[in-house]
């Protein structure tokens, strides 16, 4: 059934482009918009574009626990706090070249526990660059990066989406830290694409080794090399990877109670 409202603004396709703010216009779907062909209110032909509804909708099925799980994972603590100022979305890196990517209205549904609506979105939100536009951006401290890494683990943990290739640089980033208390940028691209079935000789990797090849100093590329092949280790780190380690294990196992995944974990 079409809903009463009258939505003037919603005149053509090329208009919605030009008239809905910028982060709103993806967040009405396409096959919610309806317009009748052949309409006439008090003898004023509105047919076409002038008489676009938007369909109205139940809903059911609300997870109530959705914003308590988010918010128990590292980097969601403080979703509760969002005012939906949208600052964190007009801010944002990926938004700017991916209108759907909207960490305003993911935090919302969240809140709202509309998980399915959520999940509509679930193979783009691990997109999230980490830049932290948004963070400086929120008027609130919400850390809405940390609630998009948050969320992005929820999904993972839930099954809704296969281990994402964030995830797998930050495990590929800290078996390498665990191993040698040091980074190493070239092996953990090798060991990333390995990880992500991505071929090494990718057109975009080879022009920016060239162009490091050009611009950076010869000593420092020498050390770099050096580095790649005999793979240093900071002295003395075995304690502080084991202590590392240990809290990573702890924290995974925290995350997966605080779902409800696995009570059998071992308390923090
Ligand atoms: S940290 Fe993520 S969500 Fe925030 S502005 Fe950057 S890309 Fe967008
Ligand atoms: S900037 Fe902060 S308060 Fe505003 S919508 Fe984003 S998370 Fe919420």
């Amino acid at each position: 059934m079409a809903s009463g409202m009258f939505c003037k603004t919603l005149v053509s396709e090329a208009n919605r482009d030009t008239i809905m703010p910028i982060h709103e216009k993806s967040l009405i779907r396409p096959e919610n918009i309806v317009a009748h062909e052949q309409l006439e209110i008090d003898g004023i032909d509105v047919s076409g574009h002038w008489s676009t509804f938007i369909e109205s909708r139940v809903i059911t099925d609300y997870n109530e626990e959705m914003e308590e799980e988010v918010a128990a994972l590292p980097g969601g603590e403080a979703i509760h706090r969002c005012w939906q100022c949208g600052s964190c979305t007009n801010s944002c890196t990926i938004n700017a070249i991916n209108p759907e990517f909207n960490p305003r209205y993911w935090i919302y549904l969240t809140r709202m526990g509309l998980e399915s609506e959520l999940l509509r979105d679930k193979e783009f939100i691990w997109q999230c660059v980490s830049c932290n536009k948004c963070t400086y951006a929120c008027p609130r401290d919400v850390n809405p990066e940390g609630v998009m890494k948050a969320l992005s683990h929820w999904l993972e943990l839930k099954g809704h989406t296969e281990k994402s290739p964030s995830m797998h640089f930050d495990e590929e980033f800290a078996e390498q830290v665990f191993a040698t208390g040091r980074i190493e940028e070239g092996r953990i691209i090798r060991g990333f694409f390995k990880r992500t079935g991505q071929a090494l000789m990718q057109d975009w990797l080879v022009e920016f080794v060239k162009r490091l090849l050009r611009h950076l100093p010869v000593k420092l590329l020498f050390m770099m090399g050096l580095a790649n092949i005999l793979r240093p280790r900071t002295r003395g780190w075995g304690g502080a990877s084991a202590a590392i380690q240990d809290y990573v294990a702890e924290r995974k196992a925290a995350d997966r109670r605080a779902l409800h995944l696995d009570e059998s974990a071992p308390a923090e």
